[in-house]
């Protein structure tokens, strides 16, 4: 049967989500450290919950296949059209969509070498060609293993449909400057999607940076990504959004499941887009944070990199495998970079200080 599968299918794996979590839960209890995917340790906000607690009356009903009273509440904080927005399953679901709806068997897609790990994917199930440019290098003074803009640039082909790039940056939590994202943008043709994943957009304090949607109107071939899984802390209820010009979301919009929004995540995305102070504290916290941990990771003599993001990238010098497979042991999950080829490298959230403590302590 493997043989009949599509020849872009046929190149695919499936997702190996590395360790059993609801596992680990059961064998380390309240003391399992979960730093290994990026989440908000503070939770939710509470309107977010409240919310979700009075929908879950009308979950017999399907939920609205517009989501327009979340749509109308992003286009209102975005200020924004509504037309000008897609809503996802996450915004993995979208950024397999873009691919889907803009990449073929005979097209390419340009992706820096340490780009987030979707990308790829996204490019396969396509049968589109990867074009992988290599990142900046491990030593660069002031973004190691960053976009590099100019390569990026450069690798652009007349058959590339679409260009991938995540600011800030996962697995790296490396950024660009607004100012380099305009002249990077200048250089895009205009037949070349550029999809700018802000997955992390609202931990940025570096004021270089804003957001890439200030540039939506100088270029109609952007579309910018974010979700809800991050600083709102709604990962387990996959919810995630796309902005761009209303012809590019009515094509996103034509492959786009009517129901892939449930109900719950509608409501509690709604909610916790109207409890700013909610993301102000969680932003605050994770800058705070992450200050302490770099500085105790540091003070162990570990290179770590800079991050605009509620994670770090760690540099051991040295094989990370057999740390990783200690931390495990003492019950903290960290995520190994062995997939992207950085195997002396570990990624590791910033969680709440008695997870970030017992971290450190679990260190050998
Ligand atoms: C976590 C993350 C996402 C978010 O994925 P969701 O599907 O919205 O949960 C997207 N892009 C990057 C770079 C991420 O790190």
């Amino acid at each position: 049967m493997a043989s009949l599968a599509n020849a872009a299918t046929r190149a695919l794996r499936a997702y190996d989500p590395g360790h059993d979590l609801p596992a680990l839960r059961k064998r380390f209890g309240a003391a399992l450290a979960e730093l290994g995917s990026n989440e908000n340790p503070l939770g939710p906000s509470p309107r977010a919950l409240a919310a979700i607690q009075a929908a879950l009356s009308g979950i017999f009903r399907y939920p609205d296949p517009q989501g327009g009273a979340l749509k109308a509440a992003l286009a209102r904080h975005l200020g924004i059209d509504a037309g000008q927005i897609a809503l996802g399953n996450g915004s993995h679901e979208l950024l397999m969509l873009i691919a889907q709806c803009f990449a073929d068997a005979n097209t390419s897609v340009v992706f820096s070498e340490f780009g987030f790990a979707v990308f790829p994917i996204a490019t396969a199930a396509a049968g589109a060609i990867s074009i992988r440019v290599p990142a900046l290098p491990r030593d660069h003074s002031t973004m190691p293993l960053g976009h590099d803009l100019d390569a990026m640039a450069a690798a652009i082909r007349p058959d590339t449909r679409i260009v991938y790039l995540a600011n800030p940056n996962n697995p790296t939590g490396t950024w660009v400057s607004d100012a380099a994202m305009d002249a990077f943008l200048a250089r895009v043709p205009a037949t070349t999607v550029v999809v700018v994943d802000e997955a992390y957009q609202e931990f940025v304090d570096d004021l270089a940076l804003t957001t890439a949607m200030r540039f939506l109107e100088k270029y109609p071939n952007l579309v910018v990504t974010r979700t809800f899984s991050k600083a709102y802390a709604l990962a387990g209820l996959r919810v995630g959004y796309t902005v761009g010009s209303p012809e590019s979301i009515s094509v996103i919009e034509r492959l786009r499941e009517s129901f892939n929004v449930n109900s719950l995540a509608l409501a509690a995305a709604e909610a916790a887009l109207a409890d700013p102070q909610h993301v102000a504290r969680s932003k605050a916290f994770n800058g705070s944070e992450r200050t302490w941990l770099v500085e105790r990771l540091r003070a162990c003599g570990l290179r770590v990199l800079a991050s605009q993001t509620n994670f770090v990238l760690v540099d051991f010098a040295r094989d990370a495998a057999p740390i990783e497979a200690t931390l495990f042991e003492r019950g903290v999950i960290v995520r190994p970079m062995g997939g992207y080829g950085l195997n002396e490298f570990l990624r590791i959230s910033v969680g709440s200080r008695a997870e970030n403590e017992r971290l450190l302590e679990a260190l050998p």
